[in-house]
């Protein structure tokens, strides 16, 4: 289909000094969970990012010494030649598809504890680390270390001009050394680097300068700057310092890539917490200062937003970070007149967690992320059906309608039987909690591309039991029929059944759907810790209901801090009036009292209640696979209730691999080099 000639203008080729982008799509810089421990990895992500149609395609957070070292955390390094060659693999394969390729030279200051190198992490002022452990603080540095900075800044630009790279940043954003030494909040020196923001700026300055000087003029010099780090005038703010940091150092590098600082979740906000577009303010102000590119990122997935971007001159860019985890073909899709066909974000930072969990990125609309070189996976292409088969789906939640669309695509005849009204399984619920709405994504990406496909059938209002299957006599049957919550008390910290009065009034989330809530107050009790207590809590609250929230944790949701969530949800419900009761387990429950003890002392807390709403396990609904006579695949939560993002892959993971040779399908690891020890190495003279 031809594009639609109003997104003509996100197809311009854009300068950046002396490098030309060949379109408005920019993949900013993200992490992978990859870094220099996957290198083969990290080049087909990229690769795929950049065959999808990003015309620059940046990597993650690269080191420029070993004082910046985030160990366990995956981060990649150009330290020396070695670390040049691997960096060199991702270049290459980025412009093998005709992107430009970023480098994000880094170095963490105090947010690095060196825990892999041991070297002392170093400030502008000394301070404990972000990472605080065993007392750890972190050095001061004087001239010489600055000038030993500079040195490790030219010397990676120098690597990464050799490597490849078209754009070479300076990292200023998220609280790294160089926005350490812009903020006085972190910045308390009384020597040339400290005190006037010219004297806090002057580090950036001479990176910037040093950096140009190092890659000359094959190179484009990027800043990226938190311009407001959100804790008000005491800090960077975009209408105070921030923006005088653009009039002072504007014109100085080729592109500005404006970002949040405070923390990373400001800067990825959740969609729970932020629109897309989110970042428009910002990236506004600095597009009015300087006559450089500017971009910046705000979970754009709407090509009309983009657009709107563009024309009113708020950004030379669209950035992107998520948008491309979740559909690294975006940009082809809008080329190809297919927007109707772009697995558009959701916003839930599931990919934040694997990189806070120090694990390879994954996403929850694309399965195939993380998955490029590991497994060979494409987020568009899938091999042809080995044979002419049909498959009998049952359960359209996240598990069933990846699986049917995925077998559906390799050319398999599909059946997907679901006993309710609409589509979307438990992602009907959830999208109806306080900010989830984009979730319901999940199930619209997939109902509208399975509509247009003959092979799919789809069968609503139809709960099969295990005599309609054996009926059915389909040649592959799947089971996601999905879970329920658990009402017995049973969670992460209980491992025992609580004993509960049957006269109490409790309720699990799936009780608490329904038009009409239960009249009266609420305790909850989580000992789930992901979003699900703290956005029903939050529905409660908006709904009049006072709300305890009781939980053995010591936060509320208290997972959600993978997801870069955490502090806004607790914020949120405190301005709301939560009440709150850390560190409790649940004992006991009687008709209108429960009994908790602390988890510490075991001392005993008694609260008086109307409703009781347990969020703590969940059960697979797998009582249809226990009586069937045929043979039957269980999927998503059916086989193990646990994220919407391992429901959709345990459903595309089938479909990939049904009447495959198993023994084909083990997963790449990307393997040390191994080198002989030499017998003087060990034994004693
Ligand atoms: P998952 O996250 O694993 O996809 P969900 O709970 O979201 O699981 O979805 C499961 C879906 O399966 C629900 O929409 C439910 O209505 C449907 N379902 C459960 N049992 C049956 C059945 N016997 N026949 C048809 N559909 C079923
Ligand atoms: Fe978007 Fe969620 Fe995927 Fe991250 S994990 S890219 S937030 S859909």
């Amino acid at each position: 289909m031809p594009m639609n000639p109003t997104y003509d203008i996100l197809f311009e080729p854009v300068q950046i000094g002396p490098v030309t982008a060949p379109n408005r799509f920019y993949q900013t810089p993200h992490a992978t969970g990859m870094g220099n421990m996957r290198p083969n990895s990290s080049a087909a992500l990229r690769a795929i990012k950049a065959a999808g149609g990003w015309g620059v395609v940046c990597t993650e957070y690269c080191s420029i010494h070993p004082s910046a070292d985030e160990t366990p955390y995956a981060y990649l390094s150009l330290w020396d030649d070695e670390d040049l060659q691997q960096l060199a693999l991702t270049c290459d394969a980025i412009h093998q598809q005709g992107a430009l390729a970023g480098i994000e030279l880094w170095h963490g200051g105090s947010h690095s504890n060196n825990r892999g190198t041991r070297l002392a992490p170093l400030a502008p002022t000394g301070c404990s680390t972000i990472f605080t452990g065993a007392g750890q603080q972190v050095r001061e540095m004087d001239a010489s270390d600055i000038t030993e900075l500079r040195r490790w800044q030219r010397d990676a630009a120098l690597r990464a001009q050799q490597a490849g790279f078209d754009i070479v940043y300076v990292y200023a954003g998220h609280d790294y050394l160089p926005f350490q030494f812009l903020s006085p909040l972190t910045n308390r020196r009384e020597d040339a680097y400290g005190g006037s923001l010219e004297n806090r700026a002057r580090l950036l300055r001479e990176m910037i300068e040093d950096t140009r000087e190092a890659v000359g003029d094959r190179c484009a010099v990027a800043v990226r700057l938190a311009i407001d780090e959100l804790h008000g005038e005491s800090g960077i703010s975009a209408d105070g310092d921030g923006q005088r940091i653009i009039e002072y150092l504007g014109e100085l590098p080729d592109l500005w890539d404006i970002a949040l600082g405070g923390s990373l979740g400001n800067d990825s906000c959740s969609s729970r917490f932020a629109a897309e577009g989110y970042q428009e303010q910002y990236a506004g102000v600095v597009k009015q200062l300087t006559s450089k590119p500017v971009v910046s990122v705000g979970r754009f997935t709407s090509p009309d937003t983009m657009v709107s971007q563009i024309r009113r001159g708020v950004q030379d860019f669209i950035g992107a970070a998520r948008p491309s985890i979740a559909d690294p073909f975006l940009p082809w899709k809008i080329a190809r007149g297919r927007e109707d066909e772009i697995r558009e974000c959701i916003g839930c930072n599931i990919c934040r967690s694997a990189n806070n969990e120090a694990a390879p990125l994954r996403c929850t609309q694309n399965p195939t992320m993380g998955e490029e070189w590991r497994r060979g996976w494409h987020p568009e292409k899938i091999a042809p059906a080995r044979r002419a088969a049909s498959i009998l789906v049952v359960g359209g939640g996240p598990a069933g309608l990846e699986a049917s669309l995925a077998l559906g695509r390799r050319g398999y005849r599909v059946t997907l039987a679901e006993a309710g009204r609409e589509l979307g399984g438990r992602l009907l619920q959830d999208s109806t909690l306080p900010g989830l709405a984009n979730w319901i994504r999940v199930r619209d990406h997939r109902s509208h591309l399975i509509a247009q496909m003959d092979r799919i059938d789809v069968y609503l209002q139809s709960p099969l039991g295990a005599d309609d299957l054996a009926e059915f006599d389909a040649d592959a049957v799947v089971l996601a029929t999905g879970s329920r919550w658990r009402q017995d008390g049973i969670g992460t910290h209980g491992r025992q059944p609580v004993p509960i009065e049957s006269s109490a009034r409790v309720f699990t989330p799936d009780d608490l759907f329904d038009d009409e809530l239960p009249t009266g107050d609420f305790v909850i009790y989580d000992d789930d810790h992901y979003f699900m207590a703290g956005a029903l809590a939050e529905k409660l609250l908006l709904a009049g209901r006072r709300v305890t929230y009781l939980t053995p944790g010591t936060s509320v949701s208290s997972w959600t801090v993978m997801t870069d969530e955490q502090d806004f949800i607790q914020q949120r419900l405190l301005q709301l009036g939560l009440v709150t009761g850390f560190t409790r387990r649940l004992q006991r429950v009687e008709r209108k009292r429960l009994f908790s003890c602390c988890t510490y002392g075991g001392e005993v807390f008694e609260y008086d209640f109307d409703n009781l709403l347990l969020v703590t396990g969940r059960l697979p609904n797998d009582e249809l696979f226990h009586q069937l006579s045929i043979d039957a695949t269980r999927l998503g939560d059916c086989f193990v209730p646990s994220s919407i993002a391992d429901a959709v892959y345990a459903g595309h993971r089938f479909a990939r691999e049904f009447d495959e040779d198993p023994a084909t399908l083990v997963p790449k690891r990307e393997r040390a080099r191994l080198q002989q020890l030499a017998l003087d190495e060990v034994t004693m003279p």
